[in-house]
């Protein structure tokens, strides 16, 4: 992985972590669960434009919220769980979630999990990117990148994958594996048509190697007798 990871650094943009309120955060990552980034973002600025509280989130209607996250597809069931998250963050705690996430990882994974629309991916993100945490969250791109490049099985599921991944993965250097991994998924590694010939790291990938060509030795200079 090592390898893989100082390949791709030279590729992709290390992304800056931002330690944004963990509550906008989490609408940030539902938002962005099935959709394309583009959409995500604009279903986020679009939301927060009018909405960036627990309270007021709670207290729009669940009508308002679809019209303004409707660029951002599954809107409809979004905007429920948008609500239904932003009154238990409001009357659990009290509209702080800082708490839960400087939590032991296991007991913060577990409560965050217990809300509603929050799942695996989900929960690890926030635990990743607000806490600090040094794992790797598995999104969709990060899951097929690791199968094709040997590190998990076809049939493993999530834990599986992130477990595998964490493994090969030095310490310290897991939430930048899930951001150089998501991106090498997105430009090249692709779900249809990868592009395994101008592929960065097709060298180190057992799919890539068959796609490399092997080169050739260097001509002999015939030396004038
Ligand atoms: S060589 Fe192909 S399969 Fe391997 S990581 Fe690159 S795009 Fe994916």
């Amino acid at each position: 992985m090592t390898a893989i990871l100082n390949k791709l650094g030279e590729v992709f943009n290390h992304w800056r972590i931002s330690r944004e309120d963990p509550f906008l955060l989490l609408v940030r990552t539902v938002l962005s669960q099935n959709t394309n980034d583009r959409n995500s973002f604009a279903a986020f600025s679009n939301l927060t434009s009018r909405f960036k509280t627990p309270e007021q989130l709670a207290n729009a209607t669940v009508n308002e919220i679809k019209e303004l996250i409707k660029v951002g597809g599954l809107y409809q069931e979004k905007a429920k769980r948008l609500k239904e998250i932003s009154r238990l963050v409001l009357e659990k705690y009290r509209g702080n979630l800082k708490p839960v996430l400087e939590k032991p990882i296991q007991e913060a994974r577990e409560e965050l999990l217990s809300m509603p629309g929050v799942g695996r991916k989900t929960a690890d993100i926030m635990l990743a990117f607000w806490s600090g945490h040094d794992i790797i969250p598995v999104d969709t791109h990060v899951f097929r990148v690791s199968k094709r490049l040997g590190f998990a099985k076809n049939k493993d599921n999530y834990d599986e994958v992130k477990a595998k991944l964490e493994l090969a993965t030095p310490p310290g250097r897991r939430i930048e594996a899930h951001i150089l991994l998501i991106q090498l998924g997105r430009n090249y590694c692709r779900s249809r048509n990868p592009l395994h010939n101008q592929c960065p790291i097709n060298r180190l990938c057992p799919v890539g190697t068959r796609y490399v060509e092997p080169s050739r030795p260097s001509r002999r200079r015939a030396h004038p007798q």
